[in-house]
């Protein structure tokens, strides 16, 4: 048989040269892929087909040699089938992830081609293939959307450089043999041992989104489209399905962008960046000269998915990689679209259900609720409204899980340790006892602490400490019982805003404020008023375009400046307390004049309600965050005004150190026991005794026994905290004397240590 002539034209002009379109058309292209679907439809061994596929493709390129190598295991490749190579070799061949070339190429997701395969960097000759002779060298990996199976290698006893167009036609078969493999027919009988990927354990490496446990099975948020015929014999049929395809996406997509109220700055920018995409004539072109050359409308997408997935690995340059995604997110429309298969594949959620996620919104995670036992994230940030709807459904989370999505199935078992961050995938038999144990003895550490509900956290010293705890949910009350919390310490209002499309109602929010109070049978309930902007913008909020968010328009800033929400969300308030008392407290206050001002519209809106006839709250005490250093050191007047003051030790730890909360690299670097920052919150718990304000200290170190006790020992008495930690707290709370351990913290002070942490852990070892 004659080579295939694979010739195409060189890559034309491309904005982001997202790869090479072919010129040509080519048939023999297509009787090459019907062979193979042939083979591969036909009886036999799982092996006799991958000989026969290696036979095809050796002859249509006209090389000597064909290979394919699939995964043995998430590092090892083993030689599989060949056609040229000596057969001994099969089955024996095996190489490591990034050694030699074909490992280079399953590394790396690209094509290595070279006329010289010896004289490039990383070769590794294996003498019992007798693959010497063949210095020419083409291979590409068999990868499907990004996730990686094998690499396919063709060799030649000529010295020459593959064609653009032998390699484009190589990734069409290869993308082909992807898609077969992942339907199993390689696996003609166990007995070839064939690997298939999503078989073997995977272990990823994340970070704490939420502490906690879980043992489950995957239930992707967005699943896997299943290609059942990757080839076709009719490409105008083909064309035809993708062309009605891709105006249905145009359409939807440009009904999405139109719904969304952005004018100008970066986000429309954005937004304008992803409609080119979806109306791109050279992506499309692409997708078409894919059909031309024998694939479907479902699997030529899928080819040009997973190349860009392919530069997606290797862009550095940020702008780059979001467009990357945006062409990742449209494809993955067009193939639901083509697929007909939406969110809803039928597929049905397995006990115990894991969401797996690229990432997800908080509405949409509200929307699963408690059903879920755990969330694994690609990205997220331990900030993000993600994080804090899984910290208020107290559900371990794991972020940056790396390539989670492309290795995990629907229904695989799978293992979350929140704690350290770490997710186990299909998990040897071995990890998944160790895991159980410590999920048992964290089972049996929580039912001792249950023993400890309704004793008080009095320390050996005498001095009791209140242990309230964070809410933000309707679904969190529940725990005000479980926990043995005397109160909510802070109650996030934003996360209501967060999950609706518009402002909510006045009414609304008077009856789930009202609900809110009913459900804390008459314990105490502080309600921090909205807490917007920063990482928390509300879906119909315009954007703000602030190069440092953080420090930004946010909080009470917006909440003084656009008064009309705030009154509202007051005059909820009142509405919901009456003839109780009512605890407001204002977020991120930086100097007195805010809170004087914010404290005033409250007094106004008494005012009105009262004028306007509405039976009263029984008694209303105003609080502020404390969240910045600059209010550690307001007037004296600035105290005695507040009714109680609440440290918000996230932001006010990240603004003291100047280390972004949500930046993981710079988040852990400042410890909470640093002796500078001790000394703040010492000076703070002074400065409130002497005006006789109570303090309260409600950022996640509240919830970290050391930390907890440390601050206790400083004089906080009130701690509020997520409910799972007020029993390990308490516990701690009532063996330490907190009267010595100040004594081991003025000392650290008085010797100079630069971190108290040491002082603290080395004492506390001792009791
Ligand atoms: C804090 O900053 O410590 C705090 C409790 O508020 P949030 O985490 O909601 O910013
Ligand atoms: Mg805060």
């Amino acid at each position: 048989m004659m080579p295939l002539n694979w010739n195409r034209s060189e890559p034309g002009p491309e904005p982001l040269n997202w790869g090479i379109m072919p010129e040509r058309k080519d048939s023999d292209s297509r009787k090459l892929l019907l062979r193979l679907r042939e083979t591969l439809a036909a009886p036999g061994s799982g092996q006799h087909r991958l000989d026969q596929i290696t036979h095809h493709i050796a002859d249509s390129m006209g090389t000597q040699v064909c290979s394919i190598y699939l995964f043995r295991d998430a590092e090892t490749l083993e030689l599989c089938a060949t056609e040229g190579l000596k057969q001994a070799s099969v089955h024996k061949t095996r190489l490591r992830l990034g050694e030699g070339l074909v490992g280079r190429v399953a590394r790396t997701g690209r094509h290595v081609n070279t006329a010289n395969a010896p004289a490039e960097p990383g070769f590794r000759f294996m003498p019992e293939t007798g693959e010497e002779v063949y210095p020419s060298f083409l291979g590409v990996p068999i990868q499907r959307v990004g996730e990686k199976l094998g690499v396919l290698v063709v060799q030649s006893r000529e010295a020459r450089q593959f064609s653009e167009d032998e390699i484009y036609g190589l990734e069409v078969v290869a993308m082909v043999l992807a898609e077969m493999a992942e339907l199993g027919v390689f696996l003609g009988s166990q007995s070839d041992g064939l690997p298939l990927a999503h078989r073997f354990p995977v272990m990823f490496r994340g970070t704490t989104g939420q502490e906690g446990a879980a043992e489950g099975r995957v239930w992707l948020h967005e699943p896997r489209v299943v290609i059942s015929n990757p080839v076709a014999d009719d490409p105008l049929k083909e064309k035809a399905r993708l062309n009605e395809g891709v105006a249905m996406l145009r359409t939807n997509v440009d009904l999405m962008l139109s719904g969304s109220d952005v004018e100008g700055g970066d986000s429309a920018e954005v937004m304008e960046a992803y409609r080119l995409f979806a109306h791109s004539r050279s992506w499309l072109r692409r997708m078409e000269e894919a059909i031309d050359l024998g694939l479907s409308a479902e699997a030529a997408v899928e080819k040009e998915q997973g190349q860009a997935r392919a530069r997606l690995e290797s862009a550095s340059d940020p702008y780059l990689r979001d467009r990357l995604h945006d062409l990742d997110d449209l494809s993955n429309r067009l193939l639901r679209i083509l697929t007909g298969q939406g969110k809803d594949t039928g597929a049905e959620m397995p006990e115990n259900p894991i969401l797996v996620a690229r990432n997800i919104g908080p509405a949409e995670l509200l929307d699963y609720g408690r059903k879920l036992k755990g969330v694994v994230l690609e990205e997220g940030s331990v900030g993000s409204h993600a994080a804090i709807v899984a910290r208020a459904l107290a559900i371990p989370l794991v972020i940056h899980a790396d390539r989670v999505i492309a290795e995990a199935l629907n229904g695989d078992p799978i293992l979350v340790d929140g704690d350290s961050g770490v997710v186990h995938l299909r998990p040897e038999e071995s990890v998944a006892i160790a895991f159980r144990d410590k999920m048992a003895m964290q089972a049996e550490a929580q039912s001792r602490y249950a023993g400890l509900r309704d004793l008080p956290a009095t320390s050996p010293c005498g001095t009791t400490i209140q242990l309230y705890m964070n809410a933000g949910l309707m679904a969190d009350l529940p725990s005000l019982d479980g926990s043995g919390a005397e109160g909510v310490g802070l109650f996030r209002t934003e996360l209501q805003f967060l999950t609706r499309t518009r402002v909510p109602r006045r009414g609304e929010l008077a009856a789930l404020y009202a609900h809110v109070l009913d459900s804390a049978h008459g314990k105490p309930v502080m309600f921090r008023t909205l807490d917007i902007g920063s990482d928390k913008v509300l879906p119909y909020m315009k954007p703000q375009d602030e190069p440092n968010p953080a420090m930004g328009w946010r909080a009470i800033r917006v909440g003084l400046d656009k008064r009309g929400v705030l009154r509202m969300q007051l005059q909820a308030l009142i509405r919901a307390a009456v003839g109780k008392p009512l605890y407001v407290m204002f977020p991120f206050i930086t100097e007195m004049q805010e809170f004087e001002d914010a404290h005033r519209l409250l007094m106004e809106q008494l005012a009105r309600e009262q004028r306007l006839g509405h039976a009263m709250p029984s008694d209303i005490r105003v609080g502020a965050m404390l969240e910045t250093p600059s209010l550690a050191f307001a007037p004296k007047k600035f105290f005695e005004m507040c009714d109680f003051i609440s440290v918000g030790g996230n932001d006010l730890k990240q603004f003291f150190f100047a280390a972004d909360r949500e930046n993981e690299r710079v988040r852990r670097r400042y410890d909470t026991l640093n002796t500078s920052f001790i000394t703040l919150l010492d000076q703070i718990v002074q400065r409130c005794n002497a005006a006789n304000v109570p303090v309260s200290f409600c950022g996640e170190d509240a919830g970290r026994p050391i930390e907890a006790v440390t601050f206790a020992a400083l004089g906080f008495r009130r701690l509020s905290m997520r409910p799972a930690s007020i029993g390990p707290v308490k516990h701690l709370i009532r063996r330490v004397n907190l009267a010595e351990l100040r004594g081991v913290i003025d000392e650290g002070r008085a010797r100079g240590d630069t971190n108290l942490r040491r002082a603290v852990t080395e004492w506390l070892a001792v009791q």
